[in-house]
């Protein structure tokens, strides 16, 4: 997998897609298993804004149940079957648990109820799925260690949980990576560090976009029959600096963040509990109230959130401050007070933004249901560009054969179905020495700066800061590979600090 940026400003696409998120990802991945001819810029690396911030939980939808809406619990059971036999080594099972209540909607019988009927509408969850992945049914637990553990709520609680299992992906940034590689073998053009500035129009259609190569400071030109948007929270620039107007466009977002801690704090399961209504100061959205927020086990620690709060700052670039951290450390203190919780367990914290919508007065209540494909018509003015915009990573080869559909419906061909073929290569690296894996991400993978490679190439700075030693060994073993100056290394190494220190991490 090179950067070939010349062939982004030689080729004839079909489509280009702005964006290199996982749904920008997934669009590709799709559109060249169709045959089409594709092209794909992000602004920074692959997969390194929301979608590198994400729970990792590929959810079936159990949560739809509640709000009786079984499409979209459907759709869930199928994306997550989908996920799970395109990486059946990276998309495992895992087992969710809540304790049950001795009143109300979660009521052990009640409870036993809701896992049956999740069941039952899930019963072709499995198929094809490989036999060490499949999905156990749901179970009522009886005398749960959990509940002991999480003990804040033992006088509401009874001592039995609801358990079911959902899938969790494990090394996004290899999933990601990988399915980029499968696309370009099949002749697609991807290319990280490269923003779209501006979309270019001819006879009152879009035809392409005026780029920048940041490596290089180069300008491109890239046509394309069709472009298809998805850049996220970058939209809202893009048609900005194309006609000095949103475009008619304009999102909310909701900041989304988890909290990453250094401890293993439940092995088996993870585990969901009601939080505490706080919320992170100066927050008024109303977004948090009565959700559950999970502890889940991850690579020896634990992830711990979702926690959503209004956005003071771009939604470009969402940090996280003391005060935030804080306040989620109070939260995970109170739902599990034996684990001692401190400061010094958290390791880093997760952050993004995810499109909201609007409640009673204007507040920010929810996080947007639905995914959007909208493809725009002469009427519009941007006819040629389809603009879309994900709201969950399970959902993403789904809204990608939409856009598919789309795409084959502006082109004159019929999208076909396609059986999800096994990505390859989906080695780990935990035995890898440091210098090989550079040399294969450096090489093959597109890794320009060291934040690539110890956050999205391997995992070794996936969870926390890694340490001192490590990421100098990983800065000099990048340089031998790409010829790094001293001066480069030590500006190398500080952008990583800098990426820690945003992400409320410890960096020593
Ligand atoms: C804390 C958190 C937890 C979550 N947990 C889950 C979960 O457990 N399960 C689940 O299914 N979903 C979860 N989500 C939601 C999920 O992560 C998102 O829906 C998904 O990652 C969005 O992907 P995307 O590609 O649309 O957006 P993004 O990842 O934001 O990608 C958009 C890309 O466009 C690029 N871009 C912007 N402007 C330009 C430009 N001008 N030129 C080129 N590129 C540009 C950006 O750099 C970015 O990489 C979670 C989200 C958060 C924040």
């Amino acid at each position: 997998m090179q950067r070939r940026v010349e062939e982004l400003s030689n080729g004839e696409f079909d489509v280009l897609i702005v964006g290199g998120g996982i749904q920008g990802i997934a669009i590709l991945h799709t559109l060249t298993q169709q045959g089409v001819k594709v092209a794909l810029v992000e602004k920074d690396d692959f997969a390194s804004g929301t979608s590198a911030n994400s729970l990792k939980v590929i959810h079936g939808g159990l949560r739809y149940l509640q709000a009786g809406d079984f499409g979209r619990m459907r759709r869930s059971i199928r994306a997550r079957r989908r996920f799970m036999q395109l990486a059946p080594e990276l998309v495992r099972p895992q087992g969710f648990a809540i304790p049950t209540s001795k009143q109300g909607s979660r009521h052990p019988v009640l409870m036993r109820a809701a896992l049956w009927l999740n069941d039952l509408i899930s019963l072709d969850r499995n198929r094809g799925v490989a036999s060490s992945n499949r999905l156990p049914s749901g179970q009522i637990l009886r005398n749960c260690d959990f509940v002991r553990l999480f003990a804040a709520g033992t006088e509401t609680f009874s001592q039995t949980g609801a358990l079911w299992f959902d899938a969790l992906i494990h090394d996004a940034g290899r999933f990601t990576i990988e399915l980029i590689k499968s696309a370009q073998r099949q002749g697609a053009v991807a290319c990280n560090y490269v923003c779209a500035e501006k979309y270019l129009q001819h006879q009152g259609k879009i035809c392409g976009i005026q780029a920048i190569d940041r490596e290089s400071g180069e300008s491109l030109t890239i046509t394309a029959k069709i472009v298809v948007e998805v850049a996220g929270a970058g939209r809202e620039q893009l048609q900005r600096n194309t006609t000095g107007t949103s475009g008619g466009y304009s999102c909310s977002w909701l900041k989304a963040t988890n909290l990453v801690f250094s401890k293993a704090l439940c092995r088996d399961y993870a585990v969901g509990l009601p939080g505490l209504q706080d919320r992170f100061p100066g927050d008024n959205s109303s977004a948090q109230e009565s959700r559950y927020f999970f502890f889940v086990p991850y690579s020896g620690c634990t992830l711990f959130g979702t926690f959503y709060s209004s956005l003071k700052e771009s939604p470009n670039d969402p940090t996280v401050t003391k005060d935030e951290v804080n306040l989620m450390l109070t939260h995970a203190q109170h739902l599990c007070p034996e684990a001692n919780l401190t400061l010094t367990d958290v390791s880093m914290s997760h952050v993004g933004v995810v499109p909201a919508s609007s409640g009673p007065g204007g507040k920010l209540s929810a996080i947007e249901k639905r995914s959007s494909v909208q493809v725009a018509s002469q009427r519009d003015g941007w006819e040629g560009l389809i603009s879309v915009q994900g709201v969950k990573y399970t959902e993403s080869f789904q809204v990608a054969d939409e856009v598919s559909k789309a795409v084959g419906t502006r082109l004159g061909h019929r999208h076909r179905p396609t059986k999800p073929q096994g990505l390859v290569g989906l080695d780990t690296d935990i035995t890898t020495p440091i210098s090989a894996l550079a040399r294969r991400a450096v090489r093959d993978e597109m890794a320009i700066h060291l934040t690539d490679f110890v956050l999205r190439r391997t995992t070794l700075g996936e969870m926390g800061y890694p340490g001192d030693r490590v990421a100098q060994d990983c800065a000099q073993a990048m340089a031998t590979e790409a010829g790094w100056s001293p001066a480069r290394i030590q500006s190398e190494l500080a952008a990583l600090h800098k990426h820690y220190e945003a992400s409320g991490a410890r960096v020593i």
